[in-house]
């Protein structure tokens, strides 16, 4: 046993914990949990705990199912929604084959991988998530849409009302857990919100992400109210992003901050957004994954469309916020496109290979955006040469198979799969007939 191992374990007895819930995530980004006993803990460190990968969306083909689940001490967490009586606690794991190999699919190994990668490049990998999310009052839909918990809009003070309340709750049982909170406020649609996390290297954002998740729709059920973080649940109004500020650190120093640089950004902080420009269409299917996500990002509402980048430009893919002295070397880049029903580890792993591939061949950063992207025709779109992101699923999965980025940073498993998957939610989707064609088209025609 290690320390962090022994500490788990005291901890367990000292506190009286009952169950252990051994969390990992699938390819398509759902949650799975496992909980076991106590005195299970100590062979689960050693040996791993045995499961069936072939039951798991995307893990194995059925020939080669067993896989084991190694839990992470460190990411040892008492459940702050279950109470004090019968304590549950979780913890992260990581998934091998029965020789111990790495599990192709997991994930959360694909980003262990791509940090690697950094790490070989001298970098540390930083990430700091804006989660967008609605409060529904239900799961009922009224009229074709679901029913919002609040009729206010960005930043609106709501007193007495649903989503105060539901904040004050979700942030008190984040930092419960572990997870610090920037930020949380009301956002632009009717009972949208939105929690930042505070900025931590990657593989703990994608964790806190995951726990973030669950947090929120325990809290939702404790109040009688549904959570969804579906990119875009009505029309008309905004969806839901995941804007996600990077960094790159060498050991204590932001190698995206440069004294005197335009906006104190780097060489390297340039070729990390050059990166991402060039590859953002090939990494969107993973970063935007539903068929839902593409009505976001067409649908308006600060959505962006098209790849730009931009200085304080909210309507670029790309924005690099405004430089702010009191909090030192605070140079970083925020990727806007990304919404909040993703899989983070797989999303984190592209966003890092599209930059690092940026640093690695010298891209040249294009001039930046430096109007609103979205008033301009698109003949003045084309002559900027700004182009547009994937128009849906379908389009996105087709730039994801040429992206040799893509399929190298995830593994042929994972991207074979993934692929497979999108392919399959796009025929689905295709041959339906929507509320959209029957009010336009039954009388009509
Ligand atoms: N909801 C918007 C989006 O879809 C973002 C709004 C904002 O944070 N300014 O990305
Ligand atoms: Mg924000
Ligand atoms: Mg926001
Ligand atoms: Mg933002």
């Amino acid at each position: 046993m290690d320390k962090q191992q022994d500490f788990v374990l005291r901890t367990i007895e000292e506190r009286g914990i009952k169950f252990v819930r051994l969390w990992f995530t699938d390819v398509v980004g759902t949650l799975k949990s496992v909980a076991i006993a106590p005195a299970e803990v100590e062979g689960a460190f050693v040996e791993g705990l045995g499961f069936d990968g072939s039951a798991i969306e995307g893990f194995t083909r059925s020939y080669e199912s067993d896989l084991l689940s190694l839990p992470d001490p460190g990411t040892f967490q008492v459940l702050p929604w279950r109470g004090e009586i019968d304590p549950t606690a979780r913890m992260f794991c990581d998934l091998t084959t029965p020789d111990g190999q790495p599990a192709a699919a997991d994930p959360r190994h694909v980003l262990k991988r791509t940090l690697e990668k950094a790490k070989d490049l001298g970098f540390t990998f930083y990430t700091h998530p804006e989660v967008e999310f609605y409060l529904m009052k239900s799961t009922t839909i009224v009229d074709g849409s679901p029913v919002p918990v609040d009729d206010a809009g960005y930043f609106d003070n709501v007193p007495g009302g649903t989503a105060h309340d539901f904040r004050r709750r979700a942030v008190t049982m984040l930092e419960d857990i572990g997870i610090s909170v920037e930020y949380s406020h009301h956002e632009g649609g009717p009972g949208q919100n939105e929690i930042d996390l505070r900025y931590a290297d990657a593989l703990t954002t994608a964790d806190n992400i995951m726990t973030f998740r669950t947090v929120v729709k325990e809290v939702a059920i404790e109040q009688g109210v549904h959570a969804t973080f579906m990119p875009k649940p009505m029309s008309g109004q905004p969806g839901s992003g995941m804007h996600t500020h990077m960094s790159l650190f060498e050991g204590d120093t932001n190698a995206f901050y440069e004294a005197g640089a335009q906006y104190q950004l780097s060489k390297v902080g340039r070729q990390f957004i050059a990166g991402l420009l060039t590859h953002a269409q090939e990494i969107t299917a993973v970063t935007n994954q539903f068929v839902n996500s593409y009505k976001r990002i067409w649908g308006g509402d600060e959505a962006p469309s098209f790849v730009t980048w931009g200085h304080n430009n909210r309507s670029a893919l790309i924005r690099v916020p405004m430089y702010k002295p009191h909090k030192g070397q605070s140079s970083r880049v925020e990727y806007r496109g990304i919404d909040s029903a993703c899989n983070p580890y797989l999303a984190f792993s592209l966003m890092l290979a599209a930059g690092l591939k940026g640093i690695e061949e010298g891209y040249e950063l294009p001039p930046e955006a430096e109007n609103n992207v979205w008033s301009l025709s698109d003949a003045e779109r084309r002559a900027l040469g700004y182009e547009p992101l994937p128009s849906n699923l379908d389009h996105a999965v087709q730039y994801m198979e040429q992206s040799e980025l893509v399929a190298e940073t995830l593994g042929s498993q994972v991207y074979d799969y993934f692929m497979l998957n999108k392919r399959q939610e796009w025929y689905d989707y295709r041959a339906q007939v929507t509320p959209y064609e029957l009010r336009t088209n039954l009388t009509a025609l």
